[in-house]
């Protein structure tokens, strides 16, 4: 689930639930984000809402195409 914030063509924003990046534009294109204060069905993507702006840990990163001859992914192509 990603968590947006929205904001109406008034200016007021809302946070709002998707299940998935492309579920904004599937949800947006049939009309049913709506803002909750007016009723305005003119959202866009506001700030994304701190809550899942958590910093993860970066992933460790890839060895080179061939391996570095040793690497933590042994065994890969
Ligand atoms: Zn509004």
């Amino acid at each position: 689930m990603i968590l947006y914030s929205l904001k109406c063509s008034h200016d007021h924003v809302f946070d709002e639930w998707f299940s998935n990046i492309s579920d904004y534009d599937v949800r947006k294109t049939a009309g049913d984000l709506v803002c909750p204060e007016c009723g305005d069905k003119d959202v866009a993507k506001a700030m994304m809402a701190p809550r899942v702006g958590k910093s993860q840990p970066e992933p460790a990163p890839r060895c080179m195409p061939g391996g570095c001859g040793g690497c933590q992914f042994a065994g890969h192509e």
